[in-house]
């Protein structure tokens, strides 16, 4: 009998010829093999001997075609392991894909786009062993292993790869605790340095463009104003339907702000439009500032926010430093309140929405959907939730249908009775 937990011990059962495959590599790549296979697949399928990895870091990546969180983190993936390829450094690095496909056919698309190893779709049993020893609770998962290290100290293997290749990319190689501690070194002495002028800047320009006619607008002109960075493109349907909500609240702030002594607020669209056309019309429906279309300081931002999709708005204060990168998610729960978006600020509106939320209704029905809602927050059973009747990010306070994962913000609700009709 094998048991699913992959250690040292399992070698004892089996045979000779097996037990000679099994000392030809070390132990930490021994989950990776089974009983009679000793090789993985290339997308093409053709064998790998799985002692060919020997001393590589190895990137278990479990992952299936079916699920958006793993379409989108792949192409990040397959984009970073070239790239390491294409230096000499790559050449110890390895990734073994782990399907969660549905069948062989899915798995097979799946794999043709990605440029690494798999274990074979047919050997259930070590996929899920894999699954087991990695502790693996959702998907997409990159568990790292370190050859140095060989499984001796469960506290050495990486399960944040997903994370770190986000965030990093290929400067998270090779993916070891001293690397990450650097990098979180240099992180925060960049953030310690950032300001407005080096992050909007670039060597030939220290304009943005405005209204009228993208007139030029000297960057110097935002100094000590709170700004909000908004990444946003005319193709992304999210972004089209923010826009006008980000406009309307932009104007309300701006007005709040009229005669308070020199306080300010300004916004600077950072666009991921795919051309000067879709720029342009886009754009022009916008009241505030933006940097050209396609300027090298767009592709910086967004790696220095780390952002990760779009419309994102990220809140720099007076002095430049970052305030918050939710200005999406506190434009939507507070609209204009929002401002000025500071952790003081946010704590505030919390306590508010937490003292009217008391006085809300526990039960409600609303107009768009059939069944009794029951207002929940973070602590009974809410939390982080995309709103099904205005489409946006919530938090905090929700009206919520368990069974059906139905969820509304409380300002979203249109009560109306339930009739004699309704079931209860
Ligand atoms: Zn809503
Ligand atoms: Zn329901």
């Amino acid at each position: 009998m094998r048991n699913g937990n992959n250690n040292g011990d399992e070698f004892k059962v089996l045979n000779d010829e097996e037990a000679d495959q099994a000392v030809s590599y070390s132990r930490y790549l021994s989950p990776l093999v089974s009983n009679g296979r000793d090789f993985l697949l290339t997308p093409t399928g053709t064998q790998v001997k799985v002692s060919d990895l020997e001393g590589k870091v190895i990137g278990i990546y479990f992952s299936a075609n079916w699920y958006p969180p793993c379409q989108n983190f792949t192409p990040v993936l397959v984009d970073t392991y070239e790239q390491l390829k294409s230096n000499n450094i790559g050449s110890g690095f390895e990734i073994i894909f782990v399907s969660s496909d549905e069948d062989l056919d899915a798995f097979n698309k799946y794999h043709a786009s990605m440029p690494w190893l798999a274990i074979p779709f047919s050997d259930l049993e070590t996929k899920r062993s894999l699954n087991q020893r990695f502790d693996v609770e959702g998907i997409p998962c990159l568990t790292i292993l370190q050859p140095s290290n060989n499984n001796k100290d469960d506290d050495a293997i990486l399960h944040d790869g997903v994370e770190l290749v986000y965030r990093y990319g290929v400067e998270a190689f090779p993916f070891t605790k001293e690397r990450l501690a650097e990098l979180e070194q240099k992180e925060r002495e960049k953030h310690e340095k950032q300001t407005l002028t080096n992050l909007l800047t670039n060597q030939d320009r220290d304009f943005l463009l405005g209204q009228p006619m993208a007139k030029q607008v000297p960057i110097n002109s935002l100094i000590s104003k709170t700004v909000g960075l908004y990444f946003s493109a005319q193709w992304c349907l999210p972004c089209v339907k923010f826009t006008p909500k980000l406009i309307s609240i932009y104007q309300k702030i701006k007005q709040m702000l009229v005669g308070k002594g020199g306080e300010d607020f300004e916004i600077v669209f950072v666009s991921s439009d795919r051309d000067q056309i879709s720029f342009d019309s886009y754009f022009s429906t916008m009241p505030w500032l933006s940097l050209p279309f396609g300027d090298p300081a767009i592709k910086n931002l967004a790696k220095h926010f780390d952002i990760r999709g779009i419309p994102s708005l990220v809140i720099l204060g007076p002095d430049g430093k970052t305030v918050t990168k939710q200005g999406r998610n506190l434009i939507n729960l507070y609209q204009q309140n929002a401002y000025p978006f500071t952790e003081a600020r946010v704590e505030l509106l919390e306590k508010q929405m937490d003292e009217e939320a008391k006085k809300l209704p526990r039960n409600e029905y609303h107009e768009g959907h059939r069944h009794e809602l029951t207002l929940v927050s973070e602590g009974t059973g809410g939390g982080p939730f995309i709103c099904c009747d205005c489409d946006e990010q919530g938090s905090g306070w929700a009206y919520q249908c368990i069974e059906c994962g139905y969820e509304v913000h409380p300002k979203c609700v249109r009560a109306v009775n339930p009739g004699p009709t309704v079931d209860r």
